[in-house]
């Protein structure tokens, strides 16, 4: 079934449209059988299960999409290639302060709170600009674009607007042409969402269940 659904799934995508495949409480069993059929993008969320499982394959990419906690920046930094969540400056100034001692540049996202929802992390969209200019001057994050989950819906179309002014934000700040700003994704979309997300412009949609089944 995760094979099946994998390939169908990156059968429909568009060839410019990642597929970040959310793992959350998935075995090493089932994540194997996503990389299988052709995922080459891991979603983790949780720290423990990302340090279990990023060293079994080789040729994968490990994005970090859930709520980042300062004392685990460190790990972070070690294990991920991309950090999608990053929604404060004290935040990026850790992963930039471990990035140094590493000798690594770690891309981010900077993750967006486009329905203003109070429980959900995220930058409000009227913060984006201004966490954006402070964060570029910090040398060893690199900023490669933003990322939203926007209010969840049973009908998809009614995340439309918010994808859209995320969209929004994405082409104002590559306007501004910020030193060490690279905007070149956009991630948005999930199992419910994504073919409504990649039509307002996301590039990076995140699947967990339209990939692995039920949780
Ligand atoms: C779990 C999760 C997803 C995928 O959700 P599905 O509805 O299972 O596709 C995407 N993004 C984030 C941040 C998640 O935590």
């Amino acid at each position: 079934m995760i094979k099946e659904n994998t390939r169908k799934l990156l059968n429909e995508l568009p060839k410019s449209v990642e597929l970040v495949a959310a793992a959350k409480t998935r075995n090493a069993y089932e994540i194997l059988e996503a990389i299988e059929a052709g995922v080459r993008i891991i979603g983790e969320n949780y720290m423990q299960e990302a340090e279990k499982l990023h060293s079994l394959y080789s040729n994968i990419k490990w994005h970090f999409i859930g709520h980042l906690q300062k004392n685990k920046i460190k790990k972070a930094v070690k294990i991920f290639d991309m950090i999608e969540t990053v929604d404060s400056l004290a935040i990026g100034e850790e992963i930039n302060k471990a990035s140094a001692k590493g000798n690594k540049v770690m891309p981010i996202l900077i993750e967006i709170n486009s329905g203003r929802e109070k429980q959900k992390f995220g930058v409000l969209p009227e913060s984006v600009k201004s966490l954006i200019k402070k964060l570029s001057k910090l040398p060893n994050i690199k900023i490669m674009g933003l990322m939203t989950m926007g209010p969840r819906f049973e009908n998809p179309i009614s995340s439309r607007p918010y994808f859209r002014e995320t969209k929004r934000i994405f082409e104002e700040i590559k306007t501004e042409n910020f030193p060490n700003v690279e905007m070149k994704y956009l991630s948005m979309g999930m199992s419910n969402s994504y073919r409504i997300a990649i039509e307002e412009g996301a590039n990076m949609v995140r699947i967990g269940t339209g990939i692995f089944g039920k949780r």
